[in-house]
């Protein structure tokens, strides 16, 4: 950490007080990025009877798709409709990202694959992709021609982790253990793609030390970003009835105790991880918990802000591992 003229610049290259999925962007495309979110027409094993039809226990992809992403109709013209949503709403994008959002994104022929990430890479301002997936719809070949790409455009795979513990991953019936995102996330990583994952604290039958362990895991994975958010019940989800039938089950936090939880989380994460975002926002009409008012994504970041200057902390201020910030990553 520098300090000049009473600045300070943390290991990631600026003065914010974690590693921030938007100063990276700032920095990789000249200002700011913004992700288009696609309906691909894909589905999950999970869901189509390969491993399941119910789904993993909290999901309703519908909780987190906006009103302009929707499979019936092409990429490109979900690219249109979203770049237009977004000039209308927000400051100027210099870049957009297809974002495959919706359901597991490699889980085809990896001639479909071809055909549906290129469209979007074609369309004029799109300059890369990301890719949502599960860790189990992976292959070594569909990682080599995503690696590929990754030489003319910016390319990421995010997996869904979820949790880092098999008891946990069984009872929300995820149909994959840890074992198999750690390898995915590896061979990933390997092969020179940009590979994130996303977590859920306050999963049923997880204790706070139990999530807070997981900072020193996921340190010391081989991840560019992580993104991770608050447990909601969503409606019409086979976790609504678990919280219906077994409340005492669940120990949600409430906006209070999760800043201070993830202050203390973010203190013990590896800073060369980029923190993409640290709470889950869904369509307000769907979720039967309490939830926490009408706070939005960027008041919560201000209010998440603040906090770190009061407490004077930082990501990584009490992570042991390796301090050497691998460069790629570093801002
Ligand atoms: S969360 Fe992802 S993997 Fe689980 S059921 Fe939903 S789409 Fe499938």
């Amino acid at each position: 950490m520098m300090e000049d003229s009473g600045i300070r610049t943390y290991p990631w290259g600026h003065h914010r007080r974690f590693n921030a999925y938007s100063n990276f962007f700032r920095k990789l495309f000249g200002g700011r990025v913004q992700k288009i979110s696609i309906d691909a027409g894909f589905t999950c094993p999970n869901r189509d009877g390969s491993l399941g039809t119910g789904g993993c226990s909290f999901c309703n992809n519908d909780a987190f798709s906006p009103s302009y992403c929707n499979a019936a109709t092409s990429i490109s013209e979900q690219i249109k409709k979203g770049m237009l949503f977004h000039s209308r709403r927000y400051r100027k994008s210099v870049a957009f990202l297809a974002y495959f959002q919706s359901y597991s994104n490699t889980y085809a022929e990896l001639d479909e694959l071809r055909l549906k990430y290129e469209e979007a890479l074609r369309y004029p301002g799109i300059a890369g992709i990301i890719i949502g997936t599960r860790p189990d719809c992976i292959s070594d070949d569909k990682m080599d021609y995503i690696s590929s790409l990754s030489q003319k455009y910016y390319v990421a795979v995010e997996y869904g982790v979820e949790s880092c513990y098999d008891r946990t991953l069984e009872r929300i019936n995820r149909g994959h253990d840890f074992a198999c995102s750690v390898s995915a996330i590896e061979k990933t990583a390997a092969k020179g793609i940009n590979t994130g994952a996303h977590f859920i604290f306050g999963l049923p039958g997880e204790s706070r030390e139990d999530m807070m362990k997981e900072a020193a895991i996921i340190s010391d994975m081989p991840l560019t970003t992580v993104k991770f958010h608050q447990l909601q019940i969503i409606a019409g989800t086979r976790m609504e009835e678990e919280y219906k039938t077994r409340p005492e089950d669940f120990n949600l936090f409430t906006w209070d105790e999760y800043r201070e939880f993830f202050i203390r989380f973010l203190e013990q994460l590896n800073p060369r991880i980029i923190v993409e975002r640290f709470t889950g926002e869904s369509n307000p009409g769907l979720i039967r918990d309490k939830g926490w008012g009408h706070l939005r994504s960027e008041e919560m970041i201000r209010l998440f802000e603040n906090r770190l200057e009061e407490l004077d902390t930082w990501q990584g201020r009490l992570y042991k591992g390796n301090k050497n910030l691998n460069k790629d990553n570093s801002e």
